[in-house]
């Protein structure tokens, strides 16, 4: 392509380019060693009714747990791993491990809340994605009200008719779709008036201190009451402190999740929150 123009194109290479460049081979290298070992887990993080107080479902966010015995983030390998493609087969790991989870508290008549799981948009360039999931929960005999599925915006702004689809699909066989991240990128409105999402969770950016400005909250307050219009539920995410919370419960945000009620956490410790 570039050839083509007949034009001398000068790349200029730094240091750190070098060092993202290295990290990104060490780290593709692994990946499918990594996945094989186990390496791979999720955590729930609670999420609370801000009228009853209670957990009433939870986000499976992913981790990989390094030979060396260090825990390694999602910033740090899901933007590589959307790169080079692995991310979708990282997805449906953690989707399956979310279903057996499911399934052995189900089957052993334990307490179970709903679980959300996020999607990345590199599956939204196959189209296959929804009828995939579909045969997944099949297989595994999960109800779809169990199983939760965040889209962040920035899938629809890439492949809009797909990730249009993708959503109808989901929704018509009774999985909720959340919007992740509301509010953190172009944040078109016009999503919201042609799809149909069952919950909204307001970015973590929107609370960034306890100090909340005039502005902050009308902006707050009308994307409430906006979504409520539209018949979604409202999440805030990122909540750390009381103030937040006496806050967000006096302009009637549905539901939170953040630090203040619990961080991510591993599944036997979530099960407490649960059940006391
Ligand atoms: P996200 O889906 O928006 O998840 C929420 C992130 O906010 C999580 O970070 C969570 O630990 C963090 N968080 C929750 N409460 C608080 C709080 O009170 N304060 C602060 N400062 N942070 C809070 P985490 O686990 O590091 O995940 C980061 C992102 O990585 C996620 O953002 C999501 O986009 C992506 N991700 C995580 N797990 C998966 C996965 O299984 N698949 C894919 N495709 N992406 C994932
Ligand atoms: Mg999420
Ligand atoms: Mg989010
Ligand atoms: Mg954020």
């Amino acid at each position: 392509k570039i050839a083509k123009y007949n034009r001398t194109i000068c790349v200029i290479f730094n240091k750190d380019m070098e060092a993202e460049r290295k990290k990104y081979y060490r780290i593709t290298s692994i990946a499918e060693e990594a996945l094989k070992n186990d390496e791979f887990y999720f955590e729930l993080q609670p999420k609370i009714d801000l009228k009853t107080k209670k957990t009433v479902g939870a986000e499976a966010l992913v981790r990989w747990s390094r030979q060396d015995g260090t825990v390694v983030y999602p910033n740090e390998f899901v933007p590589i791993f959307e790169q080079n493609g692995f991310i979708t087969k990282l997805d449906f790991y953690v989707y399956d491990k979310v279903c057996e989870y499911l399934l052995h508290r189900i089957s052993h008549g334990k307490e179970v809340v709903p679980i959300s799981v996020n999607v990345s948009r590199a599956h939204l360039k196959q189209d296959n994605f929804a009828k995939k999931v579909i045969r997944l929960v099949e297989q595994h005999r999960i109800a779809p009200e169990y199983l939760e599925f965040e889209l962040t915006e920035n899938i629809f702004l890439e492949n809009s008719e797909q990730a249009k689809e993708t959503l109808i699909e989901l929704k018509n066989y009774g999985f909720k779709v959340s919007m992740d991240d509301f509010g953190s990128g172009y944040s078109s409105l016009n999503l919201l008036m042609n799809l149909e999402f069952d919950i909204l969770k307001l970015d973590k950016d929107f609370l960034t201190d306890n100090i909340i400005s005039k502005k902050e909250e009308v902006v707050i307050k009308s994307i409430i009451r906006m979504a409520k219009l539209m018949n979604m539920t409202v999440l805030c995410e990122g909540v750390e402190t009381k103030e937040q919370v006496d806050f967000l419960e006096r302009i009637q945000c549905d539901m939170v999740q953040g630090y203040y009620f619990g961080r991510p956490m591993k599944t036997e410790a979530f099960e407490e929150c649960i059940c006391s």
